[in-house]
């Protein structure tokens, strides 16, 4: 691959994105944390969030996990919002608030990965090591021409590339380029800055071969409760279940529904599950106010099925 190529393109086309503009180590993880599972224009909302309330690991170190968890409703995958928050906590007691500079350490903290380790590495402390996910392995994938690239593949393939003078520069060029350019479908490779050494751009949409992933379907029942004042019982979610930690109405396999009225069913994607819910309502002795608490996506929608309006983006 022509590595001055794609570094001119990418300081060319790069997109002006707040942690590019603001480049410190907190901000760079948090953009990296988000974006794992969160498309660009929300990450970008929720970065902005999270980093005026959280400026600094120590402000959210001394803050709690439910001011986290209530910043981070609507962008799902609430785990990261928990980890993330114990991350604050072991920044301040083992690194003095400041994010550790060595790819090792990184790597220990709480909710970071190989992937996340890396570009915080290289971008906020220009390590050179080379960042892995999807997007790199499909620009892989079609620059090889391998149909099915293993992980330790792409990793080596990845080192390989690795421009060593501009290491955090470099991994973003590649990702740009797969989100830009080498796009899943229909990538622009008349426009590709690395077309000359791509062998499988003749069959780009084919590579790489898509992973299967079975969901797994599951069914619940959830009645929503609501009290004189218009306001639905809710109640925290258990730590070792889904959407822990936060608050949503009554929802499990087998629910008492004697009485109540039947609203409809919901059904919700999550990465490895599909949840079909079906919902009822009836009255409620006591609620609180949705806008109070932590509410996932799911929760929301179950709330706003029942007639409750919740306000929350
Ligand atoms: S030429 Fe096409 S398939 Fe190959 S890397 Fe560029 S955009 Fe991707």
């Amino acid at each position: 691959m022509n590595q001055d190529a794609l570094m001119a393109w990418y300081r060319r086309v790069k997109r002006p994105l707040p942690w590019r503009t603001d480049p410190s180590p907190w901000s760079i993880l948090l953009s990296e944390i988000l974006l794992q599972q969160t498309q660009m224009e929300r990450g970008v909302h929720y970065h902005q969030k999270l980093l005026k309330r959280f400026p600094t690991p120590e402000s959210m170190a001394k803050s709690s996990v439910d001011d986290v968890l209530h910043l981070w409703q609507g962008a799902g995958y609430y785990s990261r919002a928990r980890r993330l928050h114990a991350l604050s906590i072991e920044v301040l007691n083992k690194y003095d608030g400041k994010l550790p500079d060595q790819y090792t350490q990184l790597l220990e903290l709480p909710g970071v990965g190989p992937y996340t380790a890396a570009a915080v590495a290289s971008i906020a402390y220009s390590i050179p090591v080379a960042c892995v996910d999807g997007n790199i392995r499909r620009v892989m994938a079609r620059q090889t021409n391998l149909e099915e690239p293993s992980t330790k593949e792409v990793q080596t393939y990845a080192d390989g590339q690795l421009f060593y003078n501009a290491p955090g520069d470099w991994n973003q060029a590649m990702m740009e380029l797969g989100a830009l350019v080498c796009r899943p479908r229909k990538p622009s490779c008349s426009q590709c800055p690395v077309s000359e050494s791509c062998q499988g751009r003749f069959r780009a949409q084919e590579l790489p071969r898509p992973k299967r992933i079975k969901k797994r379907l599951m069914e619940y029942k959830c009645v929503v409760r609501i009290d004189d004042d218009g306001l639905p019982e809710l109640q925290q979610r258990p730590e070792n279940g889904l959407f822990a930690g936060l608050w949503g109405p009554h929802m499990a396999a087998e629910v008492d529904t004697n009485g109540c009225e039947f609203v409809g069913t919901i059904r919700h994607q999550l990465s490895h599950r599909e949840l079909v819910v079906s919902v009822w309502k009836s009255d409620g002795a006591s609620g609180t106010n949705p806008q109070e608490v932590a509410l996932s996506t799911l929760d929301r929608r179950l709330l706003e099925l029942a007639g409750i309006v919740t306000n929350v983006p």
